[in-house]
């Protein structure tokens, strides 16, 4: 369980102050509350992958999972042979901003469970999203590097990068 400083001490204005941009409010927490449950909608049996585009008025823009294109038939061959699957499959980020009703310029994404890829890095920078949230959970050691170059990316481009304290559930 983590507790905000606010909570347990009342609500003081200096805490809250000390506190801005490091708890993760209600709404961020329901945004990855969604976010884990769409990755569980992946049919990649090693990583499931969610994520949720919000505009600045906290409305769900799109959402995304990694999987297959749509109408590409998700064969047992293809989303277990590694080699294969990293040709073909669209990673969660990509799915939710290619898939998005309208622009997306301007909104924050939310990852779960990980930073976004280089790749996802560049279409996110390319959208126009501003502000890229996650939660700060340790990273696989192959993926460490990639993720390093995401994040420098982005913030090269001006994206924010939120990593918050994992929320526990
Ligand atoms: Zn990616």
């Amino acid at each position: 369980m983590v507790y905000s400083i606010t909570k347990i001490t009342g609500e003081m204005p200096f805490c809250e102050v000390f506190l801005k941009g490091m708890a993760m409010d209600k709404w961020q927490k329901r945004f990855f509350d969604l976010a884990r449950l769409v990755a569980t909608w992946s049919k990649d049996p090693s990583s499931q992958v969610g994520a949720v585009i919000v505009d600045d008025k906290k409305r769900i823009v799109s959402v995304g999972f990694n999987g297959l294109p749509i109408g590409v038939k998700d064969t047992e061959e293809r989303l277990n042979v590694r080699e294969l699957k990293y040709e073909l499959i669209v990673h969660a980020e990509a799915n939710a901003i290619l898939t998005a009703p309208k622009s997306v310029a301007g909104c924050t994404i939310y990852v779960y469970p990980y930073l976004p890829c280089s790749r996802c890095a560049g279409a996110i920078i390319q959208s126009g999203i501003k502000k890229v949230v996650v939660e700060d959970r340790p990273i696989p050691d192959r993926w460490l590097d990639n993720f390093n170059l995401a994040k420098t990316i982005l913030t090269e481009a001006g994206v924010e990068v939120d990593i918050l304290p994992i929320n526990e559930r």
